[in-house]
């Protein structure tokens, strides 16, 4: 890159190292001309597919709605930050792999449920009871009837 001080496009690399838990890149330069020193930052840039909802209206994916959702179904389960965080990491790597720019909003939908189903139980039919607003009556109540062999869980819902 050109030097900020005299905009020549000769510098070196002094110095280099990993930086926000090894996100980032922090390199210290400089200019072979003028000699000043100045830093950059290199990361990863990493694009989540927009999102399609249901009118045909696209969304830019919001990892915060999605934290949101996932701690909404979750509120007082036993389940840590750490699963929580890794579950996020999960989905948004899911959704990244599709190579698509664009997908549709029910997909991440359906990953959240995948990944909760696995985590938690309770939280999943909780969330699924939401996503799916009691459309697939039928489902629902077969997913209810499957849990009922689960007691703990049967029961956290009766609350
Ligand atoms: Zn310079």
């Amino acid at each position: 890159m050109h030097c900020p001080f005299c905009g020549k496009t000769e510098t070196k690399v002094v110095d280099s190292r990993l930086v926000a838990e090894g996100q980032q890149i922090r390199r210290r330069r400089e200019c072979s001309a003028c000699h000043e020193r100045f830093t950059t930052f290199e990361i990863a840039e990493l694009l989540m597919p927009r999102l399609i909802k249901a009118d045909g209206s696209r969304q830019p994916f919001d990892e915060d709605k999605l934290r949101g959702g996932i701690q909404r179904a979750l509120e007082k389960r036993p389940v840590s930050i750490e699963s929580i965080e890794a579950c996020i990491n999960r989905i948004k790597h899911s959704l990244r792999a599709t190579g698509e720019r664009e997908l549709p909003s029910r997909q991440v939908g359906e990953a959240v449920m995948e990944e909760l189903r696995k985590l938690d139980q309770v939280a999943y039919v909780r969330f699924a009871s939401v996503y799916r607003s009691f459309q697939d009556i039928n489902e629902f109540k077969a997913e209810i009837d499957r849990l009922a062999g689960d007691e703990s869980a049967a029961k956290e819902l009766e609350r």
